[in-house]
């Protein structure tokens, strides 16, 4: 694997050993956001270049927009975890991971400053000059891991990003005035919802009824598309702007 920055953005580089061959032949077609959910990201930085902490990720990119990579983009980093995307659950071995520095939800969740955004709107551009990542697959972690994870969360600007040209993102429907309650929903409105979800990619079941784990994948959907209200109840602002995305 060759060292140093893959790119010609200004990019400090910074060699993690938490990396290997990405397996099974697989190549990036995924890009995946995460936020790092540490108080400082110089810290962040050392922890996912430590060898015991055991993770990693391509890159990361700090509240002034400065970029740091870690792992070159040919190598399989160790930050999605266990997680699934239509069908496919090695997730390292199928994609770019970006540190987005934010302390997260247990630390207030910050705006993510301009600066940042701007920086992550560049980098993002300059990695899917270099492989074949469709729209669709620009993601959150929290949608391939939505058991376990909520970064980068309901703040993180993908309308912005779809204006400059990355990822898919349709304008959300409006919610109504007041959510209807789950215990209202017809089976087949559930299983139509599940059928979309798991049809977009999402590891979804579809049973009709809205389990633990079906809530869970539509608060992910709701924090990356509908971000107004990332309650994981079915509404029907969340299943219209499924359904326009699904198209
Ligand atoms: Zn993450």
């Amino acid at each position: 694997m060759s060292p140093g920055p893959d790119k010609a953005l200004d990019v400090l580089w910074r060699a993690s050993p938490n990396c290997e061959q990405r397996r099974g032949g697989l190549r990036p077609t995924i890009l995946l956001m995460h936020y790092t959910g540490m108080t400082r990201a110089d810290r962040a930085v050392d922890w996912l270049c430590a060898p015991a902490s055991r993770v990693s990720c391509h890159y990361l990119v700090d509240e002034d927009g400065r970029i740091t990579q870690m792992v070159s983009e040919d190598a399989r980093a160790w930050h999605a975890g266990v997680s699934c995307w239509m069908g496919e659950t090695d997730i390292n071995s199928a994609s770019i991971g970006i540190e987005i520095h934010n302390p997260g939800h247990d630390a207030g969740y910050p705006d993510f400053p301009e600066a940042q955004m701007d920086a992550v709107i560049a980098l993002s551009r300059d990695i899917l000059t270099r492989h074949d990542i469709p729209p669709r697959r620009v993601l959150a972690h929290s949608d391939v891991a939505p058991d376990r994870k909520a970064d980068p969360g309901e703040k993180f600007d993908w309308a912005g990003l779809a204006r400059a040209g990355i990822g898919h993102w349709v304008p959300p429907a409006p919610l109504a005035a007041k959510a209807p309650e789950h215990a209202g929903l017809e089976p087949e409105t559930v299983r139509h919802t599940q059928q979309l979800l798991a049809y977009y990619g999402y590891d979804c079941p579809v049973n009709g009824t809205v389990c633990a784990r079906t809530e869970r994948v539509v608060r992910a959907f709701q924090r990356h598309f509908r971000q107004s209200l990332a309650d994981g109840r079915i509404d029907r602002s969340t299943i219209d702007t499924l359904e326009r995305l699904a198209q």
